[in-house]
Order: C-alpha cells, then sequence, then structure tokens
C-alpha cells in the first residue's frame, strides 16, 4: 500500500525542522524517562513551560548537533508525561516512532488553517503545526482535559500527547502537537470522512479523478447510514454526548468526527461503478482478514470493551457496522428510512455492503468561538441559512453535531 506523504529526507524545506524537533522530543521524554510522580494543580499551570537551548556545540544536557542553535519549549510536561502514560504509549517505542531517521512523512492537509501534518514512519503519531491561539486553547483546557479522558477510557476526542515549540535562533517559532493517528491500522482505510453536521461548503472541491483513498470527504459526500447493534449504538451516542458536553463547556466549536472505513470485501472499496478512484471491480487485495480476528490484534490500545457476535468491541476506535450505501431511489422516495444523512442524491448501487470497520474520533478541538469565528459567521449569515454555517456558537454546534451523529448512525433492528 502506497504510504500517504512525503518523506522529509535531506534537502527538503523543513529537514531543519524535523531535525529540531526531533531532538526536542528525545530531551522531552527522555528527561522524564525515570523520575515520575503525582501530578499537581502546578503542573498544568500556563506557565509551565521552559525553554532549552540546544547550540549545535553541545551542552551540557543537550548533544551536538548538526543544525543551527535553536531553542525548544515544552508545555506541561509532566502532564503529557502521564497522558502518554494513561493512553499506553511506551517511552522508547514513542522515541523511536518520532525521532528514528527517516522517520517523519509530511502530508498536504485538506484543511484550510495552513497547518502541516507530519506522520511517524510506523503510522501511529501525527504532529500538526499549530497556532500560539491553539495551544493556548489546549493549555487551558488541559486540567479538564486530563479529567475527562481519564474517566472515560472510550472517549472519542484526539489523544495528545506533547505540545512543544521550536525556535530557531533568528527565526520564527513552530509550535506543534504531537496526536494519536485514528488510522494507525494495519488494514487500508478506502474510505475517509471529515463530518461537522454542516453544510455549507461541505462537499470535496476536487474534480472526480483526483479523489482516491487518501482524499477526506465531507458532509454532503456522504451516502452512507451506519447500523450499529443495540448495545453499540447506545454506548456510542452516550460517549458522543459527553464528548460533546466537554467541547461545550470548554466553548469549543468547528470539530468534526473522523470516519475512516475499511471495507472486509475490497470489491466495494471502490464503490462499484461510482468509483472516485475509477478503479471499480478490484478485488485483489486479499489483505483482510476474517472479523474476528481484527478485534483480538489490536491489544495495543487500552479500550476493550463489550462482548458481542464477535469477541471484542472496541469503541472509540475502531468498531464494526454495517454499513448501507443509499440508491437514488431511496433518496428520491422520501420517506422510507434509511435516508442519507445529508439528504444528499448522490445515487450509485444502493443497498448494504458487508461489514465495515470504522475507524473514528473526533478531531480539531482547538479552536474555540473567536473573533475571526464571529464575525466568519456574520459575514456567511448575510448570504446563506445561519444554520448551515460550520462556524456557529459552541451550544449550538454541539447540538447539531450531535443530531447529525444520530443521523449517520442508527440503531439496527
Ligand atoms: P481546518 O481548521 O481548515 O479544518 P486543520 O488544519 O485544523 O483544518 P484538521 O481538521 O485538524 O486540520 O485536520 C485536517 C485533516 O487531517 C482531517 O480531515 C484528516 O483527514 C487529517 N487528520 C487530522 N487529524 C487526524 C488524526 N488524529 N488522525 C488521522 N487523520 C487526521
Ligand atoms: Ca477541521
Ligand atoms: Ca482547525
Amino acid at each position: 500500500i502506497k504510504k500517504p506523504g512525503q518523506p522529509i529526507s535531506r534537502g527538503h524545506k523543513n529537514y531543519e525542522l524535523m531535525l529540531n524537533l526531533q531532538l526536542g522530543i528525545r530531551h522531552s521524554v527522555g528527561k522524564h524517562a525515570l523520575k515520575s510522580r503525582d501530578l499537581k494543580a502546578s503542573d498544568f499551570e500556563p506557565r509551565e513551560k521552559y525553554w532549552t537551548r540546544f547550540p549545535s556545540e553541545g551542552s551540557k544536557h543537550t548533544p551536538p548537533h548538526q543544525s543551527i542553535d535553536f531553542k525548544w519549549k515544552d508545555y506541561c510536561s509532566m502532564v503529557f508525561r502521564h497522558l502518554r502514560e494513561l493512553f499506553g504509549i511506551d517511552p522508547a517505542e514513542y522515541m523511536l516512532a518520532i525521532c528514528g531517521s527517516d522517520a517523519l512523512r509530511e502530508f498536504s492537509s485538506p484543511g484550510k488553517s495552513g497547518s502541516c501534518f507530519y506522520l511517524t514512519q510506523d503510522d501511529r503519531y501525527i504532529i500538526k503545526t499549530c497556532k500560539k491561539a491553539e495551544v493556548m486553547v489546549l493549555i487551558r483546557m488541559l486540567p479538564k482535559y486530563y479529567e475527562h479522558v481519564s474517566k472515560y477510557k472510550n472517549t472519542l476526542v484526539t489523544k495528545f500527547f506533547g505540545v512543544h515549540c521550536v525556535k530557531p535562533i533568528g527565526g520564527q517559532k513552530t509550535r506543534f502537537i504531537v496526536m494519536g493517528n485514528l488510522f494507525h491500522s494495519e488494514y487500508r482505510i478506502h474510505k475517509i470522512f471529515d463530518l461537522k453536521g454542516s453544510s455549507h461548503g461541505r462537499s470535496i472541491d476536487k474534480p472526480e479523478g483526483e479523489i482516491d483513498e487518501t482524499t477526506t470527504l465531507k458532509d454532503l459526500d456522504l451516502n452512507f447510514v451506519f447500523r450499529l447493534q443495540q448495545s453499540w449504538f447506545l454506548e456510542l451516542m452516550r460517549q458522543v454526548d459527553k464528548d460533546c458536553e466537554f467541547l461545550e463547556t470548554e466553548k469549543i466549536m468547528d470539530y468534526s468526527l473522523l470516519i475512516g472505513l475499511h471495507f472486509r470485501d475490497d470489491c466495494y472499496a471502490s464503490d462499484r461503478g461510482m468509483s472516485p478512484t475509477g478503479r471499480a471491480g478490484k478485488c485483489q487485495d486479499k489483505s483482510s482478514p476474517r472479523g474476528d480476528e481484527i478485534f483480538k490484534s489490536d491489544t495495543e490500545d487500552r479500550h476493550w470493551i463489550m462482548e458481542g457476535k464477535r469477541p471484542f468491541i472496541r469503541l472509540g476506535a475502531n468498531m464494526p457496522a454495517r454499513a448501507e450505501r443509499l440508491s437514488r431511489v431511496e433518496c428520491e422516495a422520501g420517506n422510507g428510512p434509511p435516508r442519507t444523512p445529508n439528504g444528499n442524491n448522490i445515487g450509485g448501487g444502493g443497498g448494504e455492503v458487508f461489514d465495515v470497520i470504522l475507524y473514528f474520533g473526533i478531531i480539531d478541538i482547538l479552536q474555540d468561538y473567536d473573533i475571526s469565528k464571529k464575525l466568519e459567521h456574520a459575514y456567511k449569515s448575510l448570504q446563506v441559512d445561519p444554520i448551515s454555517i460550520s462556524a456557529v456558537d459552541p451550544k449550538l454546534y454541539s447540538k447539531r453535531f450531535r443530531d447529525f451523529m444520530h443521523r449517520v448512525f442508527v440503531e439496527d433492528e
């Protein structure tokens, strides 16, 4: 399978940044490797951040390196050490994944924010550059975030492993967060949807020929309904409610449910006749194992939950479901369930696809309803129905998001 993104090797414009980031992470993780202690309230304070100088000739605490001198900042590092432990991350493995040679690949983001994304070679971690305001939001919510992820082991919200800043001497600051890749899996992800529950501008704006498995599709492109066994459905909806409640109290909006689909039968991966990749009917991929094996093999995650027809179901990371593709006839009939969540008429074969495996989580949770989002709302409200705009206040955002989830996921009768 083709790995997404471009390796950052010597000569790449962000090669120096990668080297600095690797030296910094090694320093940060190594610093806490041996000594652990309970967290104190002061560990969460915004001023709990330190600059470390990395002169190229090396210093008492830092190794010599080939890059130019730079400074490195860690935010609330003791808290993130505890978070990594809570999320079951082995420090040595974490360090190796990020700091090994040729470790990172840069992938171009479909987002409009201008952030850069780096994926580790083992696919487990994503490093996202972010704005100062986003770092502030994360640090502000850190005590509540810590509480939330400790309390809800099956939370869908992004797992954060660290927040840092690099500043080359005489250069610009680059802030970034390290988080879990939702699609870390030995199984191929055939389709990706980024869903907000809003409709204005929420469709992919690429010509069909450029859409492939790595393309992130949006709300209006969604032509599936996922049928879940009752107990999983209830558990999922309960967790979505809890997570949205948390985000709402933190005044967060603009987040998405990111869904990756693995079709057990690869024939369906290309969407039968409406293939975005133009590879309809390609069935050679026999890499998909029987469903039962999938759940046993994912032991590194901590979320083993319920027993169902299959041995174990893990919620919040991946989940088996029946996906139903909606036909034009059903969409147009207008009354009989199911309908596309967005009521859209996308066409295609219709009917049930076999089983799929869903990988999902709530991402991009560091945007508060700030002045720029309020202005965006005011401006777009002049042109379209305000409820269709992504930028709305956190309360409305959360309600609309949850309502939409109830249309995407339904109880299997
Ligand atoms: P914008 O604010 O314009 O939406 P952004 O730069 O903040 O964009 P995100 O929404 O965080 O970017 O992410 C953009 C895309 O990157 C997602 O739609 C998804 O395809 C991918 N992505 C982001 N976070 C993850 C993650 N944790 N695991 C897997 N893929 C991710
Ligand atoms: Ca986003
Ligand atoms: Ca964003």
